[in-house]
């Protein structure tokens, strides 16, 4: 039905890769950029640019002759995007939500002007800066840029912990008592229609702030769940947001709800809507950015959902546990492909199915004694 249009994906991570299959269903052709050439998506597409989304150039040759472009990371060159549009080429989200977007200040800054409630926080350029906030920590010091699966964040417990901090320009928020994570996917298209994913539940490692699992539906009340897909849309509408976004929330310990951080893209917190929703989130993505009616978000069954990461020691080939995974039933497999070895690295993930989320969390349980 859209042969003709082209549509290209600044970033070819994995989230691109799952994009690809669903633009595939969707009869479109597909250009990728990413600046590495062993990058997941690579494989897939005759149309690969390798170069840096970040780059004003590239980016303005990736999207000549394209009709629309999307992204699946934010680290993605804003000045060459608004070129882009100025020549004609629709460009969702828009440069300017994942110029908000990309930056975690401005980011938090834009939801206080809508009176979103969101972690305080103070900008702080660098390391000596980080002395002027002695006396707000304990702390969390988070990246404004690029940071990642917790790359970019750190907890400073005391003024002691300022020597081995970022010294990079960062946030520096309230250490938040939290509950539950939770995230919510929300979709809006260029006519201001907007659906909301039910909210899910993230559980992060200790240690390292990676996300550990996901369940969903989160197992949470009835009012903050309400809560929580209304401040999400108040946002995607506050935004006027083409496309999807991943509002990641706290609840706190005292039962408020607090807007950690967005991000206008495919997100892990939807990996499981491909097989236990009725649109998954990449269609939706397609689905917003076309101009098309958006999909039923519905669950289809409670999932959860299992990242897979490389073996700590290249002694330990978490490969070859594949089988005995999928020898499980209602097991989904989707493994990323990445080239090179590197220890604790994302290199797939695993959405379980079941009837009721206490069988699925009880697969789960094995699998987890599978994998460790
Ligand atoms: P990333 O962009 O790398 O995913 P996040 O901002 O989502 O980074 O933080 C990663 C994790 O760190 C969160 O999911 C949460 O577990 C923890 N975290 C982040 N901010 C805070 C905070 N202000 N207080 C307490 N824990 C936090």
């Amino acid at each position: 039905m859209f042969e003709n249009l082209k549509i290209g994906v600044l970033g070819g991570g994995q989230l691109g890769a799952m994009l690809m299959r669903h633009a595939i269903d969707f009869g479109l052709s597909v250009s990728i950029m990413d600046n590495d050439v062993n990058a997941p998506c690579a494989r897939y597409t005759s149309s690969f640019f390798c170069a840096d989304p970040a780059s004003y150039e590239a980016v303005l040759e990736f999207g000549k002759g394209l009709d629309v472009i999307t992204i699946e990371k934010e680290a993605v060159n804003i000045e060459a995007l608004r070129q882009l549009e100025k020549q004609g080429v629709k460009v969702f989200p828009t440069p300017g939500t994942i110029e908000v977007i990309q930056d975690k200040f401005s980011q938090k800054q834009f939801l206080q002007s809508h009176n979103i409630p969101v972690v305080p926080g103070e900008a702080v350029q660098g390391k000596d800066d980080l002395h002027r906030y002695e006396n707000k920590l304990p702390g969390c010091l988070k990246k404004r840029r690029d940071g990642y699966d917790g790359y970019g964040v750190m907890v400073l417990r005391t003024s002691a912990d300022i020597e081995n901090a970022f010294d990079v320009p960062c946030v520096l928020e309230e250490l938040v008592d939290i509950k539950q994570e939770i995230a919510v996917i929300v979709a809006r298209n260029e006519h201001g229609a907007i659906k909301c994913y039910d909210p899910v539940a993230m559980v992060f490692s200790e240690e390292k702030f990676i996300l550990d699992f996901q369940m969903a539906p989160a197992q949470i009340d009835d009012s903050i769940r309400k809560e929580a897909a209304a401040i999400a849309e108040k946002i995607a509408d506050a935004l006027k947001l083409v496309g999807i976004l991943a509002v990641e929330m706290f609840i706190t310990k005292d039962n408020r709800l607090l807007v950690n951080e967005l991000a206008p893209r495919p997100h892990n917190s939807g990996h499981h809507t491909i097989e236990a929703s009725i649109t998954s989130q990449y269609e939706q993505l397609l689905r917003a950015i076309l101009g098309f009616p958006l999909g039923d978000t519905a669950l289809r069954f409670p999932s959860l959902m299992m990242n897979i990461l490389e073996s700590a020691s290249p002694d330990s080939n978490v490969r070859e546990k594949l089988p005995q995974l999928l020898s499980l039933e209602e097991v989904h497999l989707h493994w990323y492909g990445k080239k090179g070895y590197r220890p604790g690295r994302k290199v797939g993930h695993i959405t379980i199915g079941g009837n009721t989320m206490e069988s699925v969390v009880s697969k789960a349980e094995t699998i987890r004694k599978i994998l460790n």
